[in-house]
């Protein structure tokens, strides 16, 4: 090894030794806080003069601030440290192929405000109108300091933020992270939903302390896959790993957007069952139902719309029980309208999963609540995983 790439190494090392040392700090402080400086000595076993440099650091951009705000000025406490949840904000984004919705959130996931635009049908005029939105709601919340914006969309992006594939978004071989960071003066992490997803569950799920193996399912109008491994996203060669939505069930099926025929994601998402409803035998509807209005069918009783969804259900089950076998995760969270249902849909998903999977599969499934917003969550935990780094196991 020639000189100059030991120095490189040297170089990069402590800096990555200083960025683990304040993820650290911030960690402790999010977890213990308030805290005083001698407990964060303590409980981050970092030593009293780099505790000093990095709580100055993080006081200065806002991450942290100290003081006794709820007691008196004589009280003779130490000053507490504390997350500044009222001022440290996050954008969010979530991007969907029919609707964008851009919050403004505190580092505890609060929502400050958010709403909700028809997404347009191109990347440039997307970007245009969330810088819009974005310095609306900054001159709105002028004393929040933007720490960055985290998207999720359907489709995966690659290490440069180039969108590499997203073929329900139809949107092409877009370089979409410079265009935002340019437009909005602000930092970006681009993620596939799924992902995103998976990290958010991370973050902000109520489960069992130490949960390092999750996949995070998005259903939708495809099939998104998110995995987490160890603590870790899963990313793989050319950032596309997790697209279980297109492994091959059939290949004489049905048509899918991305080429091939009979994926997964054409037995098992809100469009196959709506598919299926539509060219059913002795079809007699008129219009193609939106996925919602078939879960309004079953009901009232449409003995084919519940068939449609049950197939779905059982299809859901067979790609899960697959899915466990191949990666044995500890825990698979289900992301989607499909969830809004879940005490009909679930126990089918289920059964379906365990004719399928091998004897000791221990996979848990859980459905999210649609009310948490699993989408836009796992966009602000984009920017949380960035600064955050991975949670230290307690
Ligand atoms: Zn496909």
């Amino acid at each position: 090894m020639r000189k100059s790439e030991l120095t490189i190494i040297a170089v990069a090392t402590s800096k990555d030794a200083r960025q683990a040392q304040r993820r650290v700090a911030l960690n402790s402080i999010r977890l213990h806080g308030p805290i005083s400086r001698a407990e964060l000595v303590r409980v981050s076993g970092l030593q009293r003069s780099t505790i000093s440099v990095l709580v100055d650091e993080l006081i200065e951009e806002g991450w942290v601030s100290e003081g006794s705000a709820n007691e008196p000025a004589h009280n003779a406490k130490p000053m507490l440290l504390h997350l500044d949840v009222e001022r440290a904000g996050i954008f969010a984004v979530e991007l969907r192929p029919e609707v964008t919705t851009v919050a403004l959130a505190g580092v505890d996931a609060r929502y400050v405000e958010q709403t909700s635009w028809p997404t347009p049908q191109t990347p440039e005029v997307f970007v245009r109108r969330l810088a819009r939105t974005v310095s609306a709601m900054r001159r709105a919340h002028p004393r929040v300091v933007c720490e960055g914006m985290g998207v999720s969309l359907p489709g995966r992006v690659d290490h440069d933020g180039r969108l590499v594939f997203a073929p329900n978004l139809r949107w092409r071989d877009v370089n979409l992270s410079p265009l935002i960071e340019a437009s909005c003066g602000l930092p970006v992490v681009l993620e596939n939903a799924a992902n995103a997803c998976a990290l958010g569950e991370f973050w902000f799920g109520r489960h069992p302390e130490g949960i390092r193996h999750l996949v995070a399912i998005t259903v939708s109008e495809g099939i998104g896959v998110g995995l987490l491994v160890n603590g870790e996203l899963l990313h793989g060669g050319q950032a596309m790993a997790g697209e279980f939505g297109h492994v091959t069930i059939d290949v004489d099926g049905p048509p899918c957007p991305c080429g091939k025929r009979g994926c997964w994601e054409r037995y098992a998402s809100n469009s196959a069952a709506v598919q299926h409803y539509v060219h059913g035998p002795s079809s007699e509807v008129g219009g193609i139902p939106r996925f919602e209005d078939l879960l309004r069918f079953a009901a009232h009783g449409d003995g084919r719309a519940r068939q449609s969804l049950e197939r779905m259900a059982r299809y859901l089950g067979f790609g899960l029980a697959n899915l466990a076998m191949a990666l044995a995760p500890e825990l698979i969270v289900v992301i989607g309208e499909v969830t809004a249902v879940w005490d009909q849909m679930g126990p089918i998903v289920l059964d379906a999963m365990q004719k399928q999977s091998l004897p000791h599969m221990t996979t848990r499934v859980v459905a999210t609540d649609p009310a948490a917003q699993p989408r836009l969550r796992g966009a602000l935990s984009l920017v949380l995983q960035r600064h955050f780094g991975t949670p230290p196991v307690a």
